[in-house]
């Protein structure tokens, strides 16, 4: 790892306002993904700005017709929550289904999501219940909705100088499940991932791993199927990834309508 700037600013204002600052910075989480990125030296970084002293980004609160999950609230945070679990068994089971326990006790939501991995496991989820991100800039706040916010792998709609500061989500109820096929039982990404939401007797689909972003897809496993944009690595093969995607896709449309 080179050297670098290290920053731990109290409070959003004096983050971005570091992140805007000359030179290649980097913001820090859980640093479950950043770390192993300055390790391999794949990110030149001349300053890293780390967001664990700002209380503002954590916590999933209630309010209105909305529930927001800080940026910093962790990956097991959201596993156990109250909230979450009485609301959306898809969120908890791509919670649970990340990892392991110790990579979600450091791992947070706004970490997964500003990744922007096309197998990040909360993408998924977060696709069907319609979440608003809320980025946080020198020119204020917005709110981007989360089926904008991917823009390619490891690429978001954050301007450079921006930061997520939370996730807000309708706070309707939606049945459903997230099913994530691995190579392995545990500590692996997703060769597929499929989150199905019934929301006010809306059904919705979306998938994870199978195209250069998480992708909101129609309710029907064989146009998902037909939908998504795989391809060939080290953990599948595009053809094989695509028939994954028919059959979890079926499973879980017939497992949110029962
Ligand atoms: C062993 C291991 C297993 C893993 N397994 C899985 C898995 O099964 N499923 C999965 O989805 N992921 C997995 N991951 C990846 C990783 O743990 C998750 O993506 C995690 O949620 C990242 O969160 P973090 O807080 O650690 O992010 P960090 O590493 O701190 O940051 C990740 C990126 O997001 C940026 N960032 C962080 N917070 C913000 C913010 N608030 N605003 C703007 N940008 C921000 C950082 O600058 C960086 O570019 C695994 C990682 C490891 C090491």
């Amino acid at each position: 790892m080179r050297p670098f700037e290290y920053e731990e600013p109290r409070s959003i204002e004096e983050a971005v306002s570091l992140l805007g600052a000359p030179g290649k910075n980097r913001l820090l989480a859980g640093g479950t993904d950043l770390l192993v990125r300055l390790k391999r030296r794949e990110w030149p970084v001349d300053r890293v700005i780390n967001l664990k002293r700002i209380e503002t980004l954590r916590g999933i609160e209630e309010r209105g017709d909305w529930v927001t999950v800080g940026a910093l609230t962790t990956i097991e945070e959201l596993e156990r929550s109250e909230v979450v679990a009485k609301r959306w068994p898809l969120l908890r089971e791509a919670a649970m289904e990340m990892a392991s326990p110790q990579v979600r006790a450091m791992a947070t939501a706004g970490g997964n999501l500003c990744n922007a991995s096309p197998a990040a496991d909360l993408a998924p989820p977060l696709l069907c219940l319609d979440a608003q991100m809320i980025a946080v800039g020198p020119r204020g706040e917005r709110t981007i909705a989360i089926r904008s916010f991917f823009a390619g792998p490891g690429r978001t709609a954050l301007a450079p100088d921006e930061i997520l500061t939370g996730i807000r989500i309708p706070s309707a109820p939606a049945r459903g499940c997230f099913i994530k096929f691995c190579t392995r039982r545990a500590m692996d990404l997703a060769v597929v991932s499929v989150a199905c939401a019934v929301v006010s007797k809306e059904t919705r689909l979306a998938l994870g791993a199978v195209a250069p972003t998480p992708i909101r897809v129609a309710a029907s496993a064989e146009e998902a199927a037909m939908r998504c944009a795989p391809i060939d690595d080290v953990r599948a093969t595009a053809e094989y990834r695509r028939e994954l995607v028919r059959v979890l896709a079926g499973r879980a449309l017939a497992k949110a309508a029962s």
